[in-house]
């Protein structure tokens, strides 16, 4: 049969792992990058360069986008804008869910179809199918082209919308900075006692191990809107947060973090849920947000 082929633009490192990923499995593989030079290691291992962006649409049908942000896409695709008509762009950008929504627009506008992907690894996550990338968009275009976006990842598609692949992206984004930030606060302090990270580990490990256990005894709580105090009350959580606070401060390390969380628990107080579990918080933030 016919070789199956695949355009790629953009090789940072995630667009240099996903051509490499489609050459291992023996895809005809054209590629563009704005600096040519990142395009050299695949050349050598059998893709093709294309010298203008023009020459890697007209290769393939479907094209892979691994760009900065998707502000990046209109300025490769915007002067090559009669060349989209009948090209299918998985945009595997990381940006918002509202950008997504706008570019499957402009492409459809064009003539182009498009798919969002929120890739879930780094580039040493590429080609294994342990990895995940959500898909949203044309469930029929994700359906034609699944086996070989199941060259770079392991596929989850979350429904029709294009702006859905990048809203499940960033709410997983938001747990994992705010976690990360929250881990390495707690290093800090531990540091300025004389705890190192290695002699941490098997404890921050412990407690973040411990959440999804959290998460599950809340959730029909949280879909209910049901905020009962009977495991956990504000009032406990606030005077908990302030130890943090003062820990922080007795360590000589920066409470700016800390400092917000108690902040939130606080004007939960104030709007008098002090016998309310700290899930009632979630009404704080949406009333942050109207
Ligand atoms: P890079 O920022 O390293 O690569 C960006 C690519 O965009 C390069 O090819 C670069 O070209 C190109 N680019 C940037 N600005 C322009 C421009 N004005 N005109 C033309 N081309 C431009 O990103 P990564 O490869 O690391 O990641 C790609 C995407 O994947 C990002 O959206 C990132 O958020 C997402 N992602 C990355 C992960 C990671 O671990 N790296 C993990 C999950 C998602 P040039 O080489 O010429 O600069």
């Amino acid at each position: 049969g016919t070789r199956q082929s695949v355009t790629v633009i953009g090789l940072g490192p995630m667009g240099q792992a996903m051509a490499g990923a489609f050459l291992e499995r023996g895809y005809m593989v054209t590629v563009w990058n704005r600096t040519p030079g990142k395009a050299d290691e695949l050349v050598a291992k059998g893709a093709v360069r294309a010298s203008t962006v023009n020459k890697a649409l007209a290769a393939n049908e479907l094209v892979i986008l691994s760009l900065t942000d998707y502000d990046v896409m209109y300025a490769i695709l915007e002067p090559a804008a009669e060349q989209l008509s009948g090209k299918v762009f998985v945009n595997l950008s990381s940006d918002t869910p509202q950008k997504a929504r706008q570019a499957a627009k402009w492409l459809a506008e064009r003539g182009a179809r498009h798919l969002t992907g929120g890739v879930q690894v780094p580039p040493s996550g590429i080609g294994k199918p342990e990895s995940s990338t959500y898909y949203s968009g044309s469930r029929e275009v994700f359906d034609a082209h699944r086996n070989t976006l199941e060259v770079i990842t392991s596929t989850d598609y979350r429904g029709e919308d294009p702006g859905l692949a990048m809203l499940y992206y960033q709410i997983q984004m938001d747990i994992f900075w705010t976690s990360m930030l929250s881990y390495l606060h707690a290093l800090a302090v531990a540091n300025a006692n004389g705890i190192t990270a290695e002699q941490f580990l098997p404890y921050a490990s412990a407690t973040l191990s411990s959440l999804p256990g959290f998460v599950e005894f809340y959730t029909s709580r949280l879909d209910a809107g049901k905020h009962p105090g009977d495991v956990d009350r504000l009032a406990m959580g606030f005077a908990s947060v302030e130890h943090v606070v003062h820990t922080t401060e007795d360590a000589g390390i920066d409470i700016a973090l800390p400092a917000a969380v108690l902040k939130v628990f606080q004007r939960g107080m104030e709007n008098g849920h002090a016998g309310d579990s700290f899930t009632s918080l979630i009404d704080i933030f949406k009333k942050t947000a109207v």
